[in-house]
C-alpha cells in the first residue's frame, strides 16, 4: 500500500463555512477514492499529539487551540501518488501563496486556518492514518 494512500482532516474553519461538500467534490473529482472517513471534534490534547512534530514551532499552541475548536472531519484517501498528488490538490500552507485551483486558494481562511490537512510523507499518512481510523473502519 506505500505510495497508495495519504490522510487528510477538513479543519474547523472549512466545516463551519459550510465547504465539507466542495472539498469532498474536488477530493473525488481529482480522482481520489475515500478508504476511511469519519466526522469529530479533537481535545486539545488529541489536537497536540496529532501535530507533536510541530511542538517546539511559535504556532503549536495556537494550531491546536484552533484544531480542537470544533468538528473536523478525518479521512484516508487512496490514488496512486497519493501523498503528492494531494499536496498538489491542497495548495501551500499559506494561502496567499497557494495556486489557482487548489483547495486552500479556495477555500482557506488564513495560513492557520487553512481548510485542509494533508500528509507530508507515505510514512506520516501512515501514522496520520492509524492515528484516527483501525482496520476494521476502512474499505
Ligand atoms: N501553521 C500555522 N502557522 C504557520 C505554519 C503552519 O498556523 O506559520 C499551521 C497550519 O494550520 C498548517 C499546520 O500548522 O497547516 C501544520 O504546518 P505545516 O508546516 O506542516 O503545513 P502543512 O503541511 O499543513 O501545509
Ligand atoms: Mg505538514
Amino acid at each position: 500500500m506505500v505510495g497508495k494512500i495519504t490522510f487528510t482532516m477538513i479543519k474547523p474553519d472549512a466545516v463551519e463555512a459550510n465547504n465539507i461538500g466542495p472539498i469532498l467534490a474536488m477530493i473525488n473529482k481529482a480522482g481520489f477514492k475515500i478508504v476511511a472517513m469519519k466526522y469529530m471534534r479533537l481535545t486539545k490534547e488529541q489536537a497536540g499529539n496529532f501535530y507533536a512534530v510541530h511542538k517546539e514551532r511559535p504556532f503549536y499552541g495556537e494550531l491546536t487551540e484552533y484544531m480542537s475548536s470544533g468538528p473536523i472531519v478525518a479521512a484516508i484517501l487512496s490514488k496512486e501518488n497519493a501523498v503528492s498528488d494531494y499536496r498538489k490538490l491542497i495548495g501551500a500552507t499559506d494561502p496567499t501563496k497557494a495556486e489557482d485551483g487548489t483547495i486552500r486558494k479556495q477555500f482557506a481562511k488564513s495560513i492557520a486556518a487553512n481548510a485542509v490537512h494533508g500528509s507530508d510523507s507515505d510514512e506520516n499518512a501512515e501514522i496520520e492514518s492509524n492515528f484516527f481510523f483501525s482496520q476494521l473502519e476502512r474499505f
